[in-house]
């Protein structure tokens, strides 16, 4: 498939695609990204409503009981795991007086549970940087539609869509796949009917 038509088709769909998550501080971004893992923008954006408020700044959350953390934030599930992970970003970042989060891969990836994909959304966001973040749902639709195999790792996805999509659009194409991902090329039942990439599309030649 020409690239062209995936990314034409993409702004014709979601000229506005911006990060779903919702934060006021930057450090609240980045939690909310490590809290997206496994469930939906949503729910992290409900329970993220009531931690946010209840530990309204670094320092209070930082010193949280891990199991009050755990039961504000049960209903996105492995919220043991992420418990942890919040309170050690947060108790990393007091630590090394961090005011401002940098702009800085290798600093952000050595916070407990942030890898590429997490740095990836946080850079791209705050900073603009242009990056593609291969999360569940841009790695399936670039599967589907052949930009990717079937066993390539997110590393290796996100290079290959890199190299084929201009470095200005990096940013809002992540943003749309993973609108169509989440919307229309949906893991089960995908909109294919309505679909205008049906004729580049593996997995629906595979279905038919
Ligand atoms: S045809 Fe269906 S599976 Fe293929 S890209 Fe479109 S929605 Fe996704």
């Amino acid at each position: 498939m020409m690239i062209s038509i995936l990314l034409d088709y993409l702004n014709e769909l979601y000229p506005n695609a911006i990060c779903e998550l919702k934060y006021n501080k930057d450090y609240e971004l980045l939690l909310a990204i490590v809290m997206s893992a496994q469930t939906t923008d949503k729910r992290v954006n409900e329970v993220n409503s009531i931690l946010f408020t209840r530990y309204d700044s670094l320092e209070k959350l930082a010193n949280a009981e891990i199991k009050d953390i755990e039961d504000i934030i049960k209903p996105i599930g492995t919220y043991k795991k992420k418990s942890i992970f919040i309170k050690e970003i947060c108790q990393r970042l007091v630590n090394d007086k961090i005011v401002k989060l940098p702009n800085n891969r290798e600093y952000l990836e050595s916070l407990p549970g942030v890898g590429r994909k997490t740095a990836n959304v946080f850079l791209s966001v705050i900073y603009n940087e242009p990056a593609i973040a291969v999360d569940t749902h841009v790695a399936r639709v670039s599967k589907r539609l052949l930009l990717a195999s079937d066993d390539d790792s997110p590393l290796i996805i996100e290079h290959k869509l890199m190299k084929r999509i201009p470095k200005a659009s990096w940013s809002m194409v992540h943003h749309q796949l993973v609108f169509f991902g989440r919307y229309k090329c949906k893991s089960i039942k995908p909109d294919c009917y309505n679909c205008l990439l049906k004729d580049y599309c593996n997995y629906y030649k595979k279905r038919r």
